[in-house]
């Protein structure tokens, strides 16, 4: 794999795969322009260097079909903007190959969203999985797959993909398109460097004490992570509405606070492991519970173990917050998926903020904290201290894949 700061664009075509998924407002403007403003350290060096690029990414979901609504044509003029030189459009993905041969040095193609093809995912559409016509169809999409990953290729001398948030797909521009590279003229872009260094940070190169803070509504969707951080940390904070899971499971009260039935005897299964990897496994054990959920409900602070019928533990309690600063505040790396409580209601974003506040403190002294996954993400925002942590992932599922310890086919295709 080559690597994007020693590599010389000048005079080549580079492909770039981006992540321009940007939310539109129903006029098609854009109202958080920060994933182009993701990609701009990577696309000018290459316009730098004298390269020109041809830019690739996915918008919504539009399963296989042309959907105006999700056009890259919209964000054409703020992509120009961004980067401070014209934008030329190609309609249709698989006609490129003249505006392509065309580009000058300096100049930018944007290509139609990807998506707009069915063989961009690569999987058969309008088909049930059940159907024993499914096989046939899966494969024949494989191959058409393949035509159009090479196509994409045939476009450009070197392929640079930066689309984090899509790098555990594999998808034909995302890792298939990496086949018809040669090993020197394929590379991670500088975000994807960024992220990928991130997650080495949190699962290699581990700084000790390692505290990681997950929270969330449920235990079912983080378990994986938690059981490949169990080998790995120090201090292993649950918190947000997975702590009732765990209390009910310990035989606790929990009133109507939010609880997976069906997760007790996981719930008892991780405090096991934990105890067996020496892991400091960390519970609230008070909680502000809400006699309805809303933000404006009657609150009382109570033990997480003993909450009243007709209540529900909306947020962390102090003494709660109290014993996760006492984890925060000396780690060396951290890491941060999941509110404490039901931050999007003002009255209960006490438990969250306070997490975030320690990690701050904790990075002020030199820790490297590592927030990632939407619901997180949106907190330190929300709070604004986006800044003064050390790493805001960009992405959410391959985030998450990348911490279980998976691999992600986005960044294998150009390692291979
Ligand atoms: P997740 O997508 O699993 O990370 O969960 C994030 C969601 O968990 C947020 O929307 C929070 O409002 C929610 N959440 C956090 N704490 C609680 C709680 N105590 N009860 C219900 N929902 C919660």
């Amino acid at each position: 794999m080559a690597k994007i700061n020693d590599y010389n664009f000048a005079g080549k075509r580079a492909i770039v795969r981006v992540d321009f998924n940007v939310p539109l407002d129903e006029n098609g403007h854009i109202t958080d322009d920060t994933r182009i403003r993701g990609a701009l350290p990577t696309l000018k060096k290459i316009l730098a260097d004298g390269g020109s690029l041809i830019l690739m990414s996915h918008m919504g979901k539009p399963k296989g079909k042309v959907n105006p609504k999700l056009s890259l044509a919209q964000i054409k003029d703020d992509v120009a903007k961004a980067l401070g030189t014209e934008v030329k459009f190609a309609p249709d993905c698989m006609r490129a190959s003249e505006a392509a041969a065309q580009l000058k040095p300096g100049e930018v193609l944007l290509l139609e969203n990807l998506r707009f093809y069915p063989e961009e995912e690569g999987k058969p559409i309008g088909i049930d999985k059940a159907d024993p016509a499914y096989a046939d169809a899966a494969k024949e999409m494989k191959e058409r797959q393949k035509e159009f990953a090479k196509m994409l290729a045939s476009y450009a001398d070197v392929y640079v993909n930066d689309a984090f948030g899509t790098a555990h797909r594999k998808h034909a521009s995302t890792a298939v398109v990496a086949d018809y590279f040669d090993k020197q003229d394929k590379m991670l872009g500088m975000l994807m460097e960024k992220e990928v260094q991130a997650v080495d940070n949190i699962l290699k190169d581990i700084k000790r004490p390692f505290t990681a803070i997950m929270g969330g509504s449920k235990v079912s969707t983080k378990i994986g992570i938690i059981e490949n951080l169990m080998d790995k940390v120090d201090n292993l904070i649950l918190c947000g509405g997975m702590t009732y899971t765990f209390a009910k499971a310990l035989g606790g009260k929990i009133g109507n606070s939010i609880c997976e039935d069906d997760k007790l005897d996981l719930a008892l299964d991780i405090i096991k492991k934990a105890k067996e990897k020496g892991v400091n496994l960390v519970l609230g054990t008070d909680c502000v519970a809400a006699d309805s959920f809303s933000n404006d409900a009657k609150t009382q602070v109570c033990p997480t173990n003993a909450i009243p019928d007709g209540w529900e533990g909306l947020d962390a309690g102090p003494d709660t917050i109290l014993k996760f600063r006492e984890v925060i505040l000396p780690a060396k790396t951290i890491l941060w998926n999941g509110p404490a409580g039901v931050f999007e209601f003002d009255n209960f974003t006490t438990g969250s903020r306070a997490i975030a506040d320690a990690i701050v403190e904790a990075t002020d002294n030199g820790a490297f904290s590592l927030v990632g996954g939407g619901d997180s993400v949106a907190c330190v925002n929300k709070f604004g201290l986006a800044d003064s942590v050390s790493y805001v992932s960009t992405g959410g599922g391959a985030l998450l894949e990348a911490i279980e310890g998976k691999t992600l086919p986005g960044v294998a295709a150009v390692e291979d």
